[in-house]
C-alpha cells in the first residue's frame, strides 16, 4: 500500500513573510496527517525560516528544488545532499523540466543527482515528462522510456530505489493551467510502473510512488486520485497559497 505523497515545488518564488503566512494558516486534520505525506520544497533561502515557522507542522516535511552530486568542493552556487540533510530536508526534486530546459540537465546529470541524494538519505523525487511537440509527434512513450532509463534505471544495481519518487510531469502542462486528463495521467504513470517492474520486479515497482505534476488544483486532486498508478501530486503554482495546498493535500477519496 504507498501512502499519497502531495508535494509543493515553489520555484523561484516566495519570501520571508510568504512561509510565515503559509505556515499559519495551513491547517489540515489528523486524519488526514496520518494517510498522507505532504512537503513543501522552498528556495534554499527560504528554509531556515521554513523550518522556524512550520516547527509546530512536523507533518509538513521540507524539501529541496536540486541538488549537486558531489558531497563538497569548487562548485561554485551548488548545495551538495548532505547540505540539504543538514537544513532539514526530507526531500528533493531533480530533473524538473525546467532545469532540463533551462539548465541543460540530462539524464545522466538526473541519474547521478538521484544517486547522491539516495546515499546521503534523502529521498529523490526524480521528474519525467514530455513536451508538447513530442506527445504530437507520437514520441510520448519514447522519451518516457528514455528518461526514466536513464535517470532512474541506470541504477538498477543498487538495489535501493524503492524509496525514491517518480514524477510525471507533461511539460505542456505545466503552469499552462492545462491539466493532463486523468486517462493521460494513469497511461503515463502506468507505463512508468511497467518500465520500473521490468527493470526492477514487481515488488520494487509496487513500492514506488508515482506523482502527476502539471496543474494540478483542488478540483481535479480526486479525479487524478482515483487512477491506480498515481499516487500523489507535484504541485507548482497552487503550493503557494495555503488555502489551495490544503484542497489538493485533503482531496476526497
Ligand atoms: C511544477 O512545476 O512542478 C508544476 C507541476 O507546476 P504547476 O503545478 O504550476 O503546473
Amino acid at each position: 500500500m504507498r501512502m499519497p505523497l502531495i508535494a509543493g515545488n515553489w520555484k523561484m518564488n516566495g519570501d520571508v513573510a510568504g512561509v510565515e503566512k503559509f505556515a499559519d494558516e495551513f491547517e489540515i486534520s489528523q486524519d488526514i496527517i496520518e494517510k498522507r505525506q505532504m512537503a513543501i520544497c522552498p528556495p534554499l533561502t527560504l528554509m531556515s525560516a521554513w523550518r522556524a515557522a512550520a516547527e509546530s507542522k512536523p507533518h509538513i516535511k521540507l524539501g529541496a528544488q536540486n541538488a549537486h552530486w558531489k558531497s563538497s568542493g569548487a562548485y561554485t552556487g551548488e548545495v551538495s545532499p548532505g547540505m540539504l540533510k543538514e537544513a532539514g530536508c526530507w526531500c528533493c526534486i531533480v530533473g524538473h523540466s525546467e532545469r532540463r530546459q533551462y539548465f541543460g540537465e540530462n539524464d545522466a546529470d538526473v541519474n547521478k543527482k538521484m544517486n547522491a541524494l539516495l546515499d546521503a538519505g534523502l529521498v529523490p523525487i526524480v521528474c519525467v515528462g514530455e513536451t508538447l511537440e513530442e506527445r504530437e509527434a507520437g514520441k510520448m512513450e519514447q522519451v518516457i522510456t528514455t528518461q526514466v532509463s536513464g535517470s532512474v534505471l541506470a541504477s538498477a544495481d543498487r538495489g535501493d530505489l524503492s524509496v525514491i519518487v517518480v514524477a510525471y510531469e507533461p511539460v505542456w502542462a505545466i503552469g499552462t493551467g492545462k491539466t493532463a486528463t486523468s486517462d493521460q495521467a494513469q497511461e503515463v504513470c502506468g507505463l512508468i510502473r511497467k518500465l520500473l517492474s521490468d527493470k526492477l520486479g514487481a515488488a520494487s515497482a509496487d513500492a514506488i510512488r508515482i506523482l502527476y505534476g502539471g496543474s494540478v488544483k483542488p478540483d481535479n486532486m480526486s479525479e487524478l486520485m482515483s487512477k491506480p498508478d498515481i499516487d500523489g501530486g507535484l504541485v507548482g503554482g497552487a503550493s503557494l497559497k495555503a488555502s489551495d495546498f490544503m484542497g489538493i493535500v485533503g482531496y476526497k477519496e
